[in-house]
């Protein structure tokens, strides 16, 4: 049976809508910001040097909206392979995806945010152009 406002009575509002909508608002705060990004570009000895070469044209087409990383030729930190990092605010992450998703020939790229949970932000939020790869997260402190 309806109610005179022609909703199912259990529709009207309850006093415990409120306490509902007092969490939801709690959860929406509680959503974590991004600081940053990473994107770090993955190589190995066979595309070492295309990975060079991709390095010099990010940083002459792009470079001033990134930090550029070292050139690691071993695998570091949570990485399975070489690698190395271009840091960046949250505003160039479009400018720098579309870069990427263009001029990245066969290189992989791994994508991150940077919230402050290191282990959240590489296991869950990940993005990759190319292939993915399973990540060392034990370097970031997950749990064994
Ligand atoms: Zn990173």
């Amino acid at each position: 049976m309806l109610g005179h406002d022609g909703r199912h009575p259990a529709a009207r509002a309850h006093p415990a809508d409120r306490a509902t909508h007092l969490l939801n608002a709690m959860n929406t705060s509680a959503t974590p910001s991004i600081v940053s990004w990473h994107a770090h570009i993955y190589f190995e000895s066979s595309t070492r040097d295309a990975a060079w070469a991709l390095r010099e044209r990010i940083l002459a087409e792009i470079g001033e909206r990134l930090d550029m990383g070292r050139f690691h030729e071993r695998p570091v930190g949570p990485h399975p392979q070489w690698s190395y990092q271009v840091a960046f605010a949250p505003a160039q992450l479009g400018t720098i995806i579309e870069w990427l998703t263009l001029h990245r020939g066969h290189l992989d790229v791994f994508f991150h945010p940077n919230t402050g949970d290191a282990l959240a932000d590489h296991r869950d939020r990940a993005a990759w152009l190319g292939h993915s790869y399973p990540l060392n997260l034990l370097a970031l402190g997950a749990p064994i």
